[in-house]
């Protein structure tokens, strides 16, 4: 670390310095009472609405806002809410951390490819009972290759900036903000620990993913924004040159690949970056607008899918999930809140290779619903690491803080309670 903060730190001395010995090289006569009390209300206020926040902001910094302003609700979010809660102990909810898993194997699949989706529900899809069509792929798959597993999953939380950090992180259940910056449980650390390639392409806008620190950035050997194809950072691109950017990644190589496909998918505003021939079922109704997307992914995993199979080989697992759902009629649509199409989304799994696919299935089998847990859980057991799959009897969805103190679900599918907590 020493190398990137050297000259920061320095930097910031040494501005510090200036700035504070300027009343006594300047001597001013005035006094600035009246500006200086207003500078420290300023403070004070970012500090208490931090401390009151029920979202996300300021958690890192923004790299849209000005150096000033970035720094002013980062300084507030830690001085206001990072360091009372964790010494005053005023959270809830216990922190939760997991212990590293060890090696046990080389990597079982030389080759992940994982699709995220966004904000894609299961309400909408025809493979699981819509009554539309928008998933003719997968419903081909469902019927014709009794390997493939698909079925709905329980996301860890209800917005991105939530529900990404505890995907990627294996978070069971919230409060796992600590467990994040130990970055033990990391898939990214763990994949690079067993020698993988790690990549990570969004279709999202550069600006929007200012996540990123807390879903593993130090351990991605790769990482693309559409601005490298010259889009401006607040740009999100279509999501097909995801497949564009998976057929340039080199699946021969000796060493092995974990690759993301991060889409834009069924964000709002629906369909905005599809072309007329994408408007499968119109423009009329939000629903319309809404489905073209499902059917829009639905095409993008078929294209994945040839891909992969056409290599011949079997050292590949494709797996798909969305990061929430949504909540989408003709009269509203949103996301963020505790209705079960905010939290239910699809999962794909499938590998040709007979052995890693059994026992996927055998252990995926006796559920009918998934938990995000079960997906990381599943890409760390195929890193090599001696990780049991976690089980689909309890589960958690969070709300809109990590640490859990916007409230979160406890849902136990065995009993079917659904407890709210906070
Ligand atoms: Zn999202």
């Amino acid at each position: 670390m020493i190398g990137k903060l050297l000259v920061p730190s320095v930097w910031g001395i040494a501005e510090s310095i200036f700035f504070a010995s300027l009343p006594f090289i300047l001597k001013p006569k005035k006094s600035y009472k009246l500006v200086d009390t207003f500078f420290i209300l300023l403070l004070v206020f970012i500090c208490v609405r931090s401390f009151h926040t029920t979202q996300q902001h300021g958690i890192s910094p923004n790299p849209d806002y000005s150096r000033l302003k970035a720094n002013y609700f980062t300084l507030g979010h830690f001085i206001g809410r990072v360091i009372p809660y964790y010494y005053g102990g005023l959270s809830d909810t216990p922190p939760y951390s997991a212990k590293e898993p060890k090696i046990t194997s080389a990597p079982l699949a030389k080759n992940i490819i994982f699709v995220v989706g966004e904000s894609q529900n299961t309400n909408n899809m025809g493979v699981f009972g819509y009554d539309r069509d928008t998933t003719p792929f997968l419903s081909y798959l469902a019927k014709n290759n009794n390997q493939a597993i698909i079925k709905p999953t329980i996301s860890g939380a209800l917005m991105t900036a939530v529900a990404l950090p505890t995907l990627f992180n294996a978070i069971e259940k919230p409060n796992g903000s600590l467990q994040i910056s130990k970055g033990t449980t990391n898939l990214f650390y763990l994949a690079k620990k067993q020698g993988y390639n790690t990549q990570f392409y969004s279709a999202q806008a550069e600006n929007q993913m200012m996540i990123m620190n807390i879903i593993g950035l130090r351990w991605i050997d790769r990482m693309v924004f559409p601005t490298e194809l010259g889009y401006k950072k607040s740009e999100n691109m279509p999501d097909s040159y995801l497949l564009d950017y998976l057929k340039k990644v080199d699946l021969n190589s000796a060493q092995p690949n974990f690759v993301i496909l991060h889409q834009r998918g069924s964000h709002v505003p629906y369909g905005s970056l599809l072309n007329d021939e994408d408007h499968v079922f119109g423009t009329e109704t939000i629903i319309d607008k809404y489905d073209n997307t499902i059917h829009k992914t639905d095409q993008l995993l078929q294209s994945i899918y040839d891909y992969l199979n056409s290599s011949g080989k079997d050292d590949w697992i494709l797996v798909f999930t969305s990061d929430h759902g949504q909540n989408v009629s003709n009269e509203t649509f949103n996301h963020g809140q505790f209705t079960t199409s905010s939290y239910t989304v699809p999962a794909l799994v499938y590998s040709p290779n007979n052995q890693i696919q059994s026992d996927i299935k055998e252990q995926f089998d006796p559920c009918n619903t998934l938990f995000h847990q079960q997906i990381s859980t599943l890409l760390i057991s195929l890193m090599g690491y001696d990780l049991p799959i976690s089980n689909c009897k309890i589960g958690y969805v969070n709300g809109n803080l990590l640490t859990g103190d916007s409230g979160y679900l406890e849902i136990n599918q065995e009993t079917h309670e659904i407890k709210k907590i906070k």
